[in-house]
């Protein structure tokens, strides 16, 4: 793991001014914050850093005005929300509490084109910058990327603590290392598979992607969501995992329905007996018995997407079961377990264990290129102006 500084490192700030690298694109719905969990993830680092006794200009992007001025997305309604939650005043703009929060940072054109003089601009206000939002750390933009390479730069507690979750997930994992891969399509996530299976003992696959895989071993999928331009693609992730000793695990056993509709008319078939107009919508109780005996076996798990159509009942059942499963396990200590991207905030939510696994991550896309295995700019740009010091500075 890269050798960042945190908030730990930090030198005495009383009386500095820090810039601080938020995600507060959170979801509104009529003017009202819906869910405040990026709001509350924020709370220790601020509570921190308001006990150091600094000042924290706050630095985020909320929708996607593309560089231009636009009111409807003003961050102006959230910093009486963010007072509320955090305990500590919060302003707007001007700087007239210790806390302040700046306009939508993708009203400036240079933000997303990662414009070092707007980059410049922002380092010009403050002393030191510090980055909590490692959901966007996926895009390299001035407010991620280029202001790194100005001031001392320090992950906030929120970054350093899906950093070090995610690599204990997967890059010093305690082993044998299952990751359990569901969701629409393989077509999304070709990358995604191929990292894993260089480092992964287990990839266990669900949902409509295991279909695709289904089908190209020579099964008739009927009506099934299936990728049918990717039945090579599917045969190749199956050799590359033989190859690699990743032991690829495929459903055995699927429930089928008649439509994409909540209560259908389902059954649970073998997978070699899927009724040409039916569509598998979750797997069956003999794939979930064996998934189990894989978690048993396993001492990490990484989760990203649903087994079945999750929305649909009875449809969310695999999803469920395995969500309540690896959740008991994490909680006896028999398992790490670090789960995020997509909808998978969302299933997991919906089988009422989102905080008992180790690290349940709300980053979605970042996750998902962590996941792939890609360099993370705005995690990079962490130790770029230590980087940039002659060695005798740098400490
Ligand atoms: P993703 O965003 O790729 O993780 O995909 C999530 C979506 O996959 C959810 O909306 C699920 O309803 C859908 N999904 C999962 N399994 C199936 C399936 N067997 N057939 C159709 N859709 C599915």
């Amino acid at each position: 793991m890269q050798n960042y500084k945190k908030l730990s490192d930090l030198p005495d700030i009383k009386g500095q001014t820090l810039l601080m690298r938020a995600d507060l694109n959170v979801p509104v719905r009529e003017g009202e914050v819906t869910d405040f969990t990026r709001i509350t993830r924020l709370k220790p680092t601020i509570d921190d850093l308001m006990a150091r006794g600094a000042n924290i200009l706050i630095l985020s992007h909320f929708g996607r005005p593309k560089g231009q001025e636009n009111m409807e997305l003003s961050l102006a309604f959230l910093a009486p929300v963010l007072s509320h939650s955090w305990g500590h005043e919060v302003g707007f703009k001007e700087q007239t509490t210790r806390i302040t929060l700046l306009e939508n940072t993708r009203f400036q054109a240079g933000e997303e084109a990662n414009d070092m003089a707007l980059a410049k601009e922002w380092a010009n206000m403050g002393d030191i910058y510090v980055n909590d939002a490692f959901s966007v750390s996926h895009r390299a933009h001035a407010s991620t990327e280029a202001i790194a390479h100005c001031l001392p730069t320090y992950a906030g507690h929120l970054m350093d603590q899906e950093l070090r979750a995610l690599n204990t997930a997967l890059e010093t994992p305690q082993k044998p290392v299952t990751a359990l891969v569901g969701g629409a399509k393989i077509s999304t996530k070709l990358d995604l598979l191929g990292n894993l299976i260089n480092k992964v003992d287990y990839l266990v696959l669900g949902g409509g992607m295991a279909n695709t895989f289904v089908c190209a071993q020579g099964y008739d999928v009927g009506k099934s969501l299936c990728e049918h331009d990717m039945l090579d693609t599917a045969r190749s992730i199956m050799a590359r995992a033989k190859d690699g000793n990743c032991t690829l695990v495929l459903p055995t056993d699927f429930v089928v329905g008649q439509y994409f509709k909540a209560n259908t008319p389902h059954d649970t078939v073998h997978i070699k007996n899927v009724p040409s107009d039916t569509m598998a919508l979750d797997i069956g109780a003999e794939s979930i018995a064996h998934i189990k005996t894989i978690i048993d076996h396993s001492k990490t798990v990484v989760w990203n997407g649903p087994m079945g159509a999750f929305e649909l009942e009875p449809f969310d059942h695999a999803t469920v079961e395995l969500a309540r499963y690896v959740a008991h396990k994490t909680s006896s200590g028999e398992l790490i377990s670090v789960a995020g991207g997509g909808d998978t905030v969302a299933a997991l939510a919906h089988a009422g264990i989102k905080d008992q696994l180790t690290y349940l991550s709300n980053a979605g896309g970042a996750f998902l290129e962590w996941l792939e295995g890609k360099e993370l700019p705005g995690v990079k740009a962490l130790t770029a102006y230590e980087a940039s010091l002659p060695t005798f500075l740098a400490s």
